[in-house]
């Protein structure tokens, strides 16, 4: 026997999410985001199991494309922070990975590059967001830069929305008209849209998709939305009742007695707990599923373990599955009771638990 804890990753639910993207954007192309090793999924895995399917792929860094790289991903590989430093230039030669430029710091390193070969690039524009990215009145200069560098190919004009899972919110139409303003004149490939744009900002679609979020079956969008309803969810995090008590009226659970038994009550414990990802402000009440039944944590989620409400499921009994989120327990459901999202939930999942795929 071994420790229950696991994360079941379900390949083909993966596979449909992606399709699902093509389908909403179907004049784009689509790079998926397996940034942060595959939102904690694994990144060379979801990388082979879209490897048919995806026009390319998008990290955050070269470390990260080089692991694809290394493990026999070919095709595009977008580096979504570009370059931390310039000698990471001949990597992206060696290796043919795809910078994105946000600042003219990284337009100097590339226009100054003497590669052996024509390099591609993204050129970012900030349109609102604030975080990265040239501003819109610097946008056609730099451009003309790389246009007219001799040894630079392909230049796709892109930016990042910063509220577009707000389905009611004008911000992203207001990005998208910033966009449209400052790139009139060129004549290139654009990309903007990330999952929620996908899902919800069709006028956002360009020439070049960016899913993330909506490949592990997780909607980023604040309200239902049928193009969100389709999602798999790609990840079920499990474990396994490994003991069983009943506790009387009033008697507390766990650290610093949180919760204290309202009747008599059936109390599992479930091996996991926040060294493996699950988050430790997960209150009394946030969702969980025994052998199919949906139930509550009770008491404060601790480092290997976690407590729960057996109340219902008078059956239940040591070596009964527990569901942590997956497709009984939505992960927003989780991330939202404990003040956080999806993508933390996922990318937080500790070494300590293993992956199993499953679907080829
Ligand atoms: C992470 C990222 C994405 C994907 O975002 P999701 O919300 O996960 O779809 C797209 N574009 C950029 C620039 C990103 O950094």
């Amino acid at each position: 026997m071994s420790r229950p804890v696991r994360a079941r990753i379900h390949l083909d639910a993966v596979r449909d999410n992606f399709r699902q993207a093509k389908r909403l954007a179907p004049g784009s192309r689509a790079l998926a985001v397996i940034k942060a090793n595959g939102y904690g999924h694994g990144a060379i895995a979801i990388a082979r199991a879209l490897a048919d399917e995806a026009d390319g792929f998008a990290v955050a860094c070269v470390e990260e494309a080089m692991e694809l790289r290394d493990s026999g991903i070919r095709g595009p590989i977008l580096l979504l922070d570009g370059l931390f430093t310039p000698d990471e230039m001949t990597l992206v030669e060696q290796v043919d990975l795809t910078p994105v430029v946000h600042s003219h710091l990284q337009l100097d390193w590339l226009l100054a590059a003497r590669p052996m070969r024509l390099l591609d690039c993204w050129l970012k524009i900030d349109t609102g967001m604030h975080r990265m990215g040239l501003a819109p009145d610097d946008f056609a200069d730099a451009y003309a830069d790389l246009a007219g560098c001799p040894h630079v190919r392909d230049v796709v004009l892109m930016s990042h929305f910063a509220r577009a899972d707000e389905l009611t919110h004008p911000f992203t139409a207001e990005q998208i008209q910033v966009f449209e303003r400052a790139t009139m004149s060129i004549q290139a490939p654009r990309s903007l849209a990330n999952s929620a744009a996908i899902l919800a900002w069709p006028r956002s679609h360009g020439d070049w998709t960016r899913p993330g979020i909506m490949l592990y079956g997780a909607t980023p969008l604040d309200a239902e939305h049928p193009s969100a309803a389709r999602l798999r969810p790609a990840m079920t995090l499990e474990s396994a009742l490994v003991s069983v008590r009943d506790l009387p009226t009033g008697a507390p659970v766990g650290y610093g007695g949180r919760f204290v038994c309202e009747r008599p009550t059936r109390v599992g414990v479930a091996a996991i707990g926040y060294a493996d990802g699950y988050p430790r402000h997960a209150p009394d009440g946030t969702a969980v599923a025994v052998n199919g039944r949906m139930t509550r944590i009770i008491g404060r989620v601790s480092m290997d373990l976690v407590t729960l409400d057996l109340t219902g499921i008078e059956d239940a009994a040591i070596g009964d599955p527990v569901e942590l989120w997956g497709s009984q327990v939505p992960v927003n459901a989780v991330a939202k009771a404990s003040g956080t999202i999806a993508y933390q939930l996922f990318t937080n999942v500790s070494r300590r638990v293993p992956l199993i795929y499953q679907g080829t």
